[in-house]
């Protein structure tokens, strides 16, 4: 029998309360990966591989053991951004057994778009050509666009010492935004993703405003894909607005023949609903905002709670929209006991946001 090749790796961190900080850390994979959590030991597994996390005195002593190089790497950089998001502004230390290499993130590919067009008034599909589009097919679906200052030569990011990424600073900074992968054209090696045109008077949205003035022969890069992909059941309840209806589009798109999708869907008005080809059968409630004004609050909320209760427990329950929203239907979910590894549930935007760069 031959023996599967291990990557492993251990690290030390010195957080300010070490416990506090397991405690973040399950609270929040759960969604990611499967944990198991005795009182000083956590263990989360997932496709990336194993990382347990133990609490010693004050220090949390770290091992990772992934499939792959790659893994691995992806696998510590998650860790280490996720344990300094959790200390905050507490001073924290994290280091690796072994040195970090500044190298380029593996999952860094270039791309250059190729076109763009209006598919409805607010949703503008830019395509790019892409010289692998195998990493995309399949799997997880969202990415992170890199675009880099105009008229300046992309400097793409690598790794600090301790495991985090090392962005590029100064003039040299990258516009990051996440996006969903909505079609894989293999023939053609393009990748496709559907940008929401929601322009705020007064504010900027660099995102939005990218798809609005990019041109054919623009460079960038995508860093992914992760964070989610085609839920495994034969029934999902998918609820979203805009932001998630790429993901929705692909989803339906994606799912094998049988499978039955309740799908309800937020957009501007009618002229937003596109139409979602699918092998399964697609039941679809498009709720218009033009009908109740952008101020109402928790219209998409109630109507998932509403779905929520109609299906009963039988359904996997997939929910991205705005932040208050999903944390609403999400403490909904928790309430009524469903089960986490029969949902997903992300918020992909935040009301009033304060703009980064
Ligand atoms: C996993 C994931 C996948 C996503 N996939 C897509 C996708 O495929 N297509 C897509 O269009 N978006 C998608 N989003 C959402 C997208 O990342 C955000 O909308 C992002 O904030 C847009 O960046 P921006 O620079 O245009 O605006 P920002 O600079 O981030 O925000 C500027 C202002 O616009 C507001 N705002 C931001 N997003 C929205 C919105 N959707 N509706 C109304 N107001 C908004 C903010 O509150 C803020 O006031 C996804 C998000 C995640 C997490």
């Amino acid at each position: 029998m031959t023996a599967v090749q291990q990557f492993t790796l251990s690290g030390v961190a010195h957080p300010k309360d070490a416990m506090h900080m397991l405690d973040e850390m399950c609270e929040h994979f759960i969604e990611h990966a499967e944990v198991q959590r005795s009182p000083d030991l956590a263990l989360f597994k997932s496709r990336f591989g194993t990382a347990s996390i133990r609490k010693q005195e004050e220090k949390l002593l770290i091992d990772l053991n992934c499939p792959s190089e790659i893994a691995l790497q992806m696998t510590r950089t998650s860790i280490a951004e996720h344990m300094f998001y959790f200390a905050g502004e507490d001073p924290f230390e994290l280091s690796w057994a072994e040195p970090v290499s500044a190298a380029l993130l593996p999952n860094i590919h270039e791309v250059t778009v190729t076109a763009a067009e209006n598919v409805t008034p607010h949703m503008r599909r830019v395509k790019f050509a892409c010289a692998d589009v195998t990493p995309f097919i399949g799997g997880d679906m969202h990415v992170r666009i890199l675009v880099p200052p105009k008229g300046r030569q992309p400097i793409w990011p690598g790794y600090r010492e301790d495991g985090r990424v090392a962005w590029p600073e100064g003039e040299d900074e990258l516009l990051v935004r996440v996006y969903t992968i909505r079609a894989v054209d293999a023939e053609r090696q393009e990748l496709w993703i559907d940008f929401l045109q929601h322009p705020l008077p007064g504010t900027k949205t660099p995102g939005a405003d990218f798809a609005r003035d990019c041109r054919p022969g623009d460079r960038l890069a995508l860093l992914g894909p992760g964070g989610g992909s085609l839920p495994a059941m034969d029934h999902i309840l998918m609820v979203g607005d805009e932001s998630a209806l790429p993901a929705i589009a692909r989803i339906a798109a994606e799912v094998p023949a049988g499978t039955r999708i309740q799908a309800i869907i937020e957009v501007e008005d009618a002229g937003e609903e596109q139409r979602l080809p699918t092998a399964g059968s697609m039941d679809i409630r498009w709720l218009h905002r033009s009908n109740y004004g952008a101020e109402a609050r928790g219209v998409l909320a109630e109507a998932a709670k509403a779905a929520v209760e109609s299906i009963g427990g039988q359904a996997f329950v997939w929910v991205a929209c705005e932040k208050e929203d999903v944390r609403s239907v999400r403490a909904f979910l928790k309430s009524r006991k469903h089960d986490p590894k029969a949902m997903y549930v992300a918020w992909y935007w935040e009301r009033n946001a304060a703009t980064q760069s």
